[in-house]
């Protein structure tokens, strides 16, 4: 992170997923100076937390490394992780903006040696697994992690825990002295792409989410299916680790519905295919079942959908999950619902349920302070001259379709900087 704030024509990116990384690498390499503010302690948002992405099905560090390395050798480009803004004042083309900066104890002399985690007895929820592992208080957020940097949590600050941490490291880049700093920024434009969260499965009382222990959602089946994820890449069930061979997906866990979210993520139906594929491949004697009230695969996404059709033990069934069930003994979920096509009940016992949920813009439950283009009855970003959403805090959107918006966004950022 080079601190150079206030250069003449920058356009401001809050959220370093895809959709902000694009803008501002495509901002930078124009030639206009960007400050790229990311709210976690690593830049790759959720696209880096996937096994797998479609459509060529490449683990997501093929796509984000390149990305880091245009970041790393663009001295244009300023980015700032753990941060948020703060207050945003003015208008397009100046804009005066307040950055917050959370410490993350750790300073750029880290050289990710993880003497510091050796020494750190305490252990948390693992933030990058969606709480399913644990993982050391003083942590590099995963391997590939741009930047490599470890992070100390919270909780162990003033404990001798952080004390440890500090004399285990040999390059003094444990500083817990290190408080919340804020950073005073001059832009012209703004590039909003903070991105989306996975819908509150546990909203849909039928769905057996948070009681039924294996009932999971669809980001926490990729980190399942993931080698760098809590079972080394062994998709087993929770409740006892026993390998889930016969799974099934509920598609639209949420959406689509007026009292949840009213619209369609567009890629559920796309995540929940590749995911059916995960477990084939993974166990040829699987069995998948996949309850949807419609597929949607755009454009020539339709050739994965007729491929994973073709597979006779992905059986897919047209009809809404109507209820959820668990055996008590086995910890196995009944999973019941109406087969519309066959016009019968259709009954199902498997080893995990996986619910296809949505995603809902993160600015749905926190707005931006001061972004004054406003949202939609969804939470979803509206925009106005100087502010520009991109990615899926304008619309659900697949990375490809993602890449291609950000970029559009960048344009706009730089007609509104050019000349300033
Ligand atoms: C289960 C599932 C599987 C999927 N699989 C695929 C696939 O295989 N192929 C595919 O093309 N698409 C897939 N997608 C869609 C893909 O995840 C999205 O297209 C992609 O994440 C969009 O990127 P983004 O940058 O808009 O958002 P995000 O990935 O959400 O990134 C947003 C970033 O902004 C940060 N942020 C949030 N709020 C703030 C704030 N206030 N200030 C600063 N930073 C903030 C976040 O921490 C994050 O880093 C899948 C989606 C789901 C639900």
């Amino acid at each position: 992170m080079a601190d150079k704030p206030n250069q003449r024509g920058a356009i401001l990116v809050l959220g370093g997923g895809i959709a902000g990384i694009t803008a501002a690498v495509e901002a930078a390499e124009v030639g206009y100076p960007v400050y790229l503010v990311e709210k976690e302690p690593f830049l790759g948002g959720r696209v880096i937390r996937m096994n797998q992405y479609f459509p060529k099905l490449c683990p997501p560090t093929c796509g984000m490394e390149i990305n880091f390395k245009r970041i790393k050798n663009n001295p244009r480009i300023t980015f700032y992780t753990m941060a948020e803004v703060a207050e945003i004042r003015g208008r397009e083309g100046a804009y005066e903006v307040k950055v917050k900066i959370r410490p993350r104890f750790v300073n750029e002399r880290c050289t990710a040696c993880g003497k510091c985690a050796e020494v750190c007895e305490r252990e948390i929820p693992n933030p990058f697994n969606y709480g399913m592992s644990k993982i050391k208080a003083a942590y590099l957020p995963h391997e590939m992690a741009f930047p490599q940097r470890y992070v100390l949590a919270p909780e162990i600050i003033g404990t001798e825990d952080a004390k440890r941490c500090q004399e285990a490291c040999a390059y003094g880049a444990v500083d817990l002295a290190m408080g919340p700093e804020t950073v005073d920024l001059k832009v012209a434009a703004i590039v909003a792409a903070t991105g989306w969260e996975p819908y509150d499965a546990a909203r849909i009382d039928n769905l057996g989410f948070g009681k039924a222990a294996n009932v999971i959602n669809n980001v926490m089946m990729e980190r399942l299916a993931a080698s760098n994820g809590p079972t080394g890449g062994r998709i087993v069930r929770p409740s006892d680790g026993k390998e889930a061979k016969t799974i099934a997906f509920c598609q639209c866990a949420g959406q689509r519905d007026e009292n949840h979210l009213p619209f369609c993520s567009r890629v559920c139906c796309l995540a929940s295919l590749k995911q059916a594929q995960y477990i084939r491949e993974q166990f040829p004697d699987s069995k998948v079942y996949i309850f949807y009230i419609d597929l949607r695969a755009m454009g020539t996404n339709e050739d994965f959908l007729v491929k994973i059709q073709g597979d006779h033990n992905v059986q897919m069934i047209k009809g809404k999950i109507a209820k959820v069930t668990e055996d008590p003994a086995t910890k196995d979920v009944i999973v019941e619902a109406e087969d519309t096509a066959a016009g019968a009940i259709s009954r199902v016992k498997v080893d995990m349920l996986v619910l296809a949920t949505g995603m809902v813009p993160s600015t749905a439950k926190e707005k931006i302070p001061g972004l004054a283009s406003g949202y939609d009855a969804d939470g979803f970003i509206l925009e106005a001259p100087g502010i520009y959403g991109a990615g899926c805090n304008k619309y659900p959107l697949d990375v490809r379709a993602t890449i291609q918006d950000a970029t559009g966004a960048a344009l706009k950022a730089i007609q509104s900087a050019v000349g300033r």
